[in-house]
């Protein structure tokens, strides 16, 4: 029995990296997908390239910053397919630097989007699974979320966070709720495009060289929607062979 086909998946982040990967995946198994994210023209063209009668794919324009844009996905979501079975809070960014460089614009968007952003969409959902009797959150932290490198505190602290939040998500929801957490190594995306910090971003070289490609986060996120209801799958780590970190 095929679990995927015609669940419900709303995916933040679907504009780029991982959440666009997770998209084609998760639709080539038969999902139907809301894709979220700013780059709306990204998400029209995603989204038309998956289903181009629009039965498997919708996108909504969303700041994960804002609460109430992460309700109105939801409304669209439930307006579009009429229930929601599966959030994968994907969103975030990684502007590395220093702590003695005390960029805490980027401290504070990383905060934003990588916790509350997570936050906010899942309050957007809740209520609806809740309702349903079922529903999954799949938050995708990192590598990142379980050890701190120089330079990555306060995201390392963004993605600590964001397991410890789904793990509280998994202890309050038994039978109700399925949590799982992804977390990736070494991705090739546009993540490290928004680093600022020029030596930080040379020194990204060595791992950005062995980055693996973002399919190979998609299939474990379709591992965990695969699976029969009474199964939970909690955390998947998933590092390129070569990655020491
Ligand atoms: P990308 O930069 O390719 O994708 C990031 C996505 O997040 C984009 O779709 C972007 O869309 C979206 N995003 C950023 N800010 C916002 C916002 N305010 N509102 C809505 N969407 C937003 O990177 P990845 O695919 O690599 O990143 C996806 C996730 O994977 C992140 O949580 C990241 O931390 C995590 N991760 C990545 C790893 C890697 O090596 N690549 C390793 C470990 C974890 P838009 O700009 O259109 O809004």
């Amino acid at each position: 029995m095929n679990e995927i086909k015609d669940k419900v998946i709303i995916i933040t982040g679907a504009s780029s990296g991982i959440g666009e990967a997770c998209a084609r995946e998760l639709v080539d198994r038969g999902a139907k997908v809301m894709l979220a994210a700013r780059r709306a023209d990204r998400l029209e063209k995603l989204a038309n390239e998956l289903s181009s009668d629009g039965s498997a794919a919708g996108y909504h324009e969303t700041d994960v910053t804002k609460k109430d844009q992460l309700e109105q996905l939801a409304a669209a979501t439930l307006e579009k397919f009429g229930r929601i079975d599966v959030l994968v809070n994907n969103a975030g960014l990684m502007p590395l630097s220093p702590l003695e460089k005390l960029k805490l614009d980027e401290w504070e968007q990383m905060v934003d989007v990588n916790i509350k952003g997570v936050l906010y969409a899942f309050a957007a959902v809740l209520p609806k699974m809740l309702d349903q009797g079922s529903g999954h959150i799949i938050n995708v932290s990192s590598v990142a979320g379980h050890v701190v490198f120089p330079g990555a505190a306060v995201y390392c602290a963004t993605k600590f966070a964001v397991r410890a939040f789904a793990e509280g998500i998994r202890q309050e929801s038994k039978g109700r709720l399925r949590s799982t957490i992804i977390s990736p190594g070494a991705v090739d995306t546009e993540l490290t495009d928004h680093i600022s910090d020029e030596d930080t971003k040379e020194a990204m070289g060595d791992i950005v060289a062995i980055a693996i490609k973002p399919d190979a986060i998609a299939r474990a996120v379709a591992f965990a929607v695969e699976q029969p209801g009474e199964v939970d799958i909690n955390e998947i780590i998933v590092r390129p062979t070569k990655q020491d970190l």
